[in-house]
């Protein structure tokens, strides 16, 4: 399912501006010894470089992509709307993405979204290059 709709979505994604387009990253994809705080944008990065997080957000930020490192499924909820963003790409488990996707099909936001490749609830990972290659990075 979630191929089909990135096949379906992805021309249209990358139409958007990506200042008006959201990445939103789980948080389990961080070190265990992040020291980031959350605040009202999610877990706020301190750029540490002890997870990959780091120089990925870079990069999506220097091409205008907002960026957040998503602690629950509400929060991204509220940073949604709050932002009326256009596009979403989202990194998270199977089953929040199906949640997540089945939420967004109810509104006009383009989405595609990329699996852990590993999950669980700590040291997960994800395909970078995917990734990446998504954002047209
Ligand atoms: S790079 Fe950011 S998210 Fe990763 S461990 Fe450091 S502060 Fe946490």
């Amino acid at each position: 399912m979630i191929k089909e709709i990135n096949e379906l979505n992805l021309e249209g994604f990358k139409k958007i501006p990506n200042n008006e387009k959201a990445i939103f990253l789980p948080q389990c994809l961080r070190s265990r010894e992040c020291k980031a705080k959350i605040g009202d944008r999610g877990i706020e990065c301190l750029n540490c470089g002890k997870c990959s997080i780091c120089e990925f957000k870079k990069q999506a930020e220097i091409k205008g992509y907002n960026v957040f490192i998503s602690p629950g499924g509400s929060l991204v909820k509220k940073i949604i709307k709050k932002n009326n963003f256009k596009g979403v790409l989202g990194v998270a488990c199977i089953p929040e993405l199906e949640q997540a996707l089945d939420l967004i099909k109810k509104t006009n936001i383009i989405a595609i979204s990329v699996p852990l490749s590993k999950d669980g609830c700590v040291d997960t990972d994800v395909d970078w290059k995917k990734v990446k290659e998504l954002c047209g990075l």
